[in-house]
């Protein structure tokens, strides 16, 4: 039994699937104008921890996740490159591929980008223009916020509150076209300089950046969705924009749980990260100088609500267990497969890891507790440890023992099986091919040194009549 915090009602609530077996989950990407920065990697980190759990759970998990592919930022960071803004979002989206990869994030089931949604958009805009929700206003589309019930449940704040920061954030001409300072845009009129735009009803122009979030979601997932995630920064105005024009627009509840992982703070002095400190680090430069499953594994293991210190210390923590994990693994592995492990069931063995996979649950079922999880795992590591000493030992067990030990160490993104890397494959490939050339030319000396060569690498060869043949051993 799940129980996650919900911000809506600022409760741990007991998770109940619209579908049984099913989650349906929207969690907001970035906009895809730089690298991402490590406050992203959080975000997206936390909510693939969330995800991969439910999937360790049993729960089929359809996973929408959108890049922010036009906006203010994306359009000044074009200009000033000289490119277009198609060309920069297509660099940083495939950036952001590349950059999460290594983290074992996994890659969303649906990632939508807002430009490939303007129809849906703009036919959003307009019918909530008919429902009396929204108004034109020289060119630009704002919604009444005022008119929708409730507006700012989500941030815990009362409307007359949130007006005043409203206000505060708007150029003049923006504030003269509203009705209310608080109204927000869903519709954005082209400035006469803007390339980027697309013909509306209203004018040229292009989406707020809030209504293609609800656009999105509603069409990959329905009108309901079960957990919308997101940065704790996203509730006001973001979220809370969400929620007040997809329910206007659906007559129904938008999201069942609101989930929100908290903030990055870089270096020992607890700093907020920001840009202008000069404390801006993006994934893309630290990858090359951390191991990526340190990084996934620190950021993992902090609770995703709490505010995470990215500090070195944490990193050479980090990259400790990780060894420890991945050493328990393969030690373990290799006693399993000598001449004298068992093939009968070790029930002791059994037993603990059946009472393992109990205390990681519990853990996980308590709002994703991970402190707690890494204790079960710490135990379940030293339980390894001590079986690859025993005098006997049993290959079923302690191979179930392994798989379970595994899934649980994946959970938090970190693979403790050794793979095979795209390039180690592709170099093997490349032997493989030199090896038949050389036989083919019955230059069988070489031919055996190349399969010797792959040996060594823990690569068997067999030699079929289709071809040869290679795994590991
Ligand atoms: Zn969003």
């Amino acid at each position: 039994m799940i129980h996650v915090f919900n911000t809506m009602t600022r409760t741990k609530e007991l998770f109940k699937p619209l579908q049984a077996g099913i989650v349906n989950m929207y969690v907001c990407g970035p906009t895809v104008y730089n690298y991402i920065h490590i406050g992203n990697a959080r975000s997206a980190i936390a909510f693939d921890t969330i995800r991969r759990y439910f999937e360790y759970a049993g729960y089929q998990v359809n996973y929408v996740s959108n890049f922010t592919d036009v906006d203010d930022k994306i359009i000044k960071a074009a200009r000033t490159a000289g490119i277009s803004e198609h060309e920069l979002t297509t660099k940083f989206e495939q950036a952001f591929i590349e950059d999460t990869l290594p983290l074992n994030i996994k890659p969303a089931t649906v990632r939508p980008l807002a430009t490939e949604h303007i129809n849906e958009i703009i036919k959003f805009v307009a019918d909530l223009i008919t429902q009396g929700y929204a108004y034109v206003a020289k060119g630009d589309v704002y919604f009444r916020a005022r008119k929708f019930p409730d507006y700012g449940h989500l941030a815990h704040q009362n409307i007359d509150d949130l007006e005043i920061g409203a206000s505060e954030r708007l150029d003049d001409g923006e504030l003269a076209r509203k009705e209310d300072p608080v109204d927000f845009a869903v519709w954005k009129g082209a400035n006469p300089d803007e390339a980027i735009t697309w013909d509306s009803p209203w004018g040229p122009g292009r989406p707020g950046w809030h209504i293609e979030c609800s656009v999105m979601a509603i069409k990959y997932l329905g009108d309901t969705i079960d957990i919308h995630g997101g940065g704790q920064d996203l509730a006001f105005p973001h979220h809370t924009n969400e929620i007040a024009q997809s329910e206007a627009h659906t007559g129904k509840k938008f999201a069942n749980y609101w989930l929100h992982n908290g903030f990055v703070t870089v270096g020992d002095d607890n700093e907020k990260m920001s840009k202008s400190l000069g404390n801006f680090v993006t994934v893309h430069d630290l990858l090359n100088e951390v191991e990526p499953q340190a990084l996934r594994l620190m950021m993992a293991t902090t609770h995703y609500r709490r505010p995470l210190a990215y500090t070195k210390t944490a990193i050479a923590e980090a990259t400790q267990v990780v060894k420890r994990l991945q050493t328990a693994y393969t030690n373990l592995d290799f006693r399993l497969q000598q001449d004298d492990a068992s093939p009968v069931e070790d029930s002791n063995l059994a037993a603990q890891v059946t009472a393992f996979k109990l205390k990681f649950m519990q853990a996980m079922d308590d709002d994703f507790n991970v402190a707690n999880a890494m204790t079960v795992i710490n135990d379940f590591t030293t339980a390894l440890n001590v079986y690859a000493k025993a005098t006997n030992v049993s290959s079923l067990t302690g191979h179930d023992a392994l798989r379970e030990f595994a899934a649980e160490v994946m959970v938090l993104g970190v693979n403790v099986q050794p793979s095979l890397d795209e390039e180690n494959t592709k170099w093997i490939d490349e032997k493989v091919a030199t090896r038949d050339a050389a036989k083919k030319a019955k230059d069988y000396a070489q031919a055996d040194m190349i399969r010797a060569e792959l040996k060594a690498q823990g690569i068997i060869l067999e030699d079929t009549a289709q071809g040869t043949r290679w795994k590991k051993e």
